[in-house]
């Protein structure tokens, strides 16, 4: 099937300053390719300048992050981890692979997070962690998240994929529990094609995760000089970016800053054209929390019916503007079922996830395209819907 045209795709991956220049350089003048090199070090210094996490660690994807966590945690077969359902695949496989239980637990009609106050009640003698994950961008109710963690003697995983450069009480998600996972997927805030960062908050775990990023072998203390021989020493795969990712991604992260507002000012933008059509009851705005700054990933709206959503895409399909839903939740799902399991009712889930529809959203968006999608959705409402 031949992929439609669409006069305002979904995303649009870009570039914002020296991606490519950066990319020759590693070619031409550092002439290192493979992974940890200079500009995977300038990335990771920082992601910790910045961030202030204690350790940033380049990764492929954020799906290797997450593996790397549950390599980390040393996860046996049976063991429980408490996650939500709506989410991203890869938040429940990484842990699935290692034979753990994934555990879902229903999210809140604001934030569309995990239930902060439904966490307490899935905790077994099995469960060894909680993976949250800031959905938009809008941060989980970690204090309380964290206190139920210690409470259990659990660790805390942030799956921040779509999170990077948000904050919470004044500090970077993917900081605020034992391990960061970031995405620098194409059609994330900071992209680097395919790209991802696992983010150490103590230094317990640091000289583990080297090993295990370096396929299982003790190479980063053998080039620090810390060990006179290089060899296989746990189990541990192949995590690391090369050079090429790392030098697109570097000149990525020196405009962050300009990056976030861009994406702030479309959300902005959407906000002002779109809450009259809510007001009038059409649909129900976004929320993107009230305990810091979002980064701007997404702009979504919550539809009236499935059936209602559904007519919708195609509306806006056939007005050339590409608008997608997500996530069919994950307990629902063959392998969710199967390798899964639910603690309590899954009503919110359920029901939210049959109504979220993301509209287009990409850092080189124009406030004219924002008013392009607002006014077909106005259309689309206003009878538009109707069949012919
Ligand atoms: C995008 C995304 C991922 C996967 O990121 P990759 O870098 O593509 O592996 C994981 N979790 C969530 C919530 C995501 O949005």
């Amino acid at each position: 099937m031949k992929e439609p045209q669409f006069r305002i795709p979904f995303n649009k991956p870009f570039i914002v300053g020296k991606e490519l220049y950066y990319m020759a350089e590693a070619v031409m003048n550092n002439r290192h390719l493979a992974g940890n090199g200079p500009f995977t070090k300038l990335c990771e210094k920082w992601l910790e300048q910045i961030t202030g996490c204690s350790r940033a660690l380049l990764t492929h994807s954020c799906t290797a992050a997450l593996e790397m966590v549950a390599i980390l945690c040393d996860l046996k077969p049976g063991d429980e981890v408490i996650m939500p359902s709506f989410t991203f695949v890869s938040t429940a496989n990484a842990f699935a692979l290692r034979g753990a239980v994934p555990v879902f637990v229903d999210i809140t009609s604001d934030s569309l997070n995990i239930d902060e106050k439904l966490i307490r009640s899935a905790i077994t003698p099995r469960t060894k962690g909680i993976v949250v994950v800031h959905y938009a961008g809008t941060a989980c109710a970690m204090d309380e998240i964290i206190d139920v963690a210690k409470e259990h003697h659990l660790w805390v995983a942030e799956d921040a994929a779509q999170a990077f450069l948000s904050t919470y009480k004044g500090r970077y998600l993917g900081t605020l529990g034992d391990f960061g996972c970031l995405s620098f997927h194409e059609t994330k805030n900071i992209i680097s094609g395919e790209g991802g960062a696992l983010l150490l908050n103590s230094e317990h775990f640091l000289e583990k995760a080297e090993i295990i990023r370096e396929k299982g072998t003790n190479r980063g203390a053998f080039f620090r000089g810390d060990v006179d021989k290089y060899t296989w020493v746990s189990t541990g795969s192949s995590f690391l970016p090369g050079e090429l990712i790392a030098a697109f991604l570097y000149a990525q992260l020196e405009h962050a800053e300009k990056i976030g507002e861009a994406r702030r000012n479309l959300i902005g933008k959407y906000t002002e054209l779109l809450s009259p059509l809510a007001d009038r009851g059409w649909f129900a705005m976004p929320f993107f929390g009230e305990h810091g700054v979002c980064n701007g990933h997404m702009f979504y709206i919550i539809t009236r019916s499935l059936h209602e959503r559904t007519n919708l895409i195609s509306y806006l399909a056939n007005n050339g503007i590409s608008a997608v839903f997500h996530y069919i939740p994950l307990h629902s799902s063959p392998a969710g079922r199967k390798l899964g399991r639910t603690a309590g009712s899954m009503r919110v889930t359920e029901e939210l996830s049959d109504r979220v529809l993301r509209l287009p959203m990409y850092y080189e968006m124009t406030f004219e395209e924002v008013e392009t999608v607002a006014r077909a959705l106005e259309r689309f409402y206003l009878g538009g819907n109707k069949p012919v």
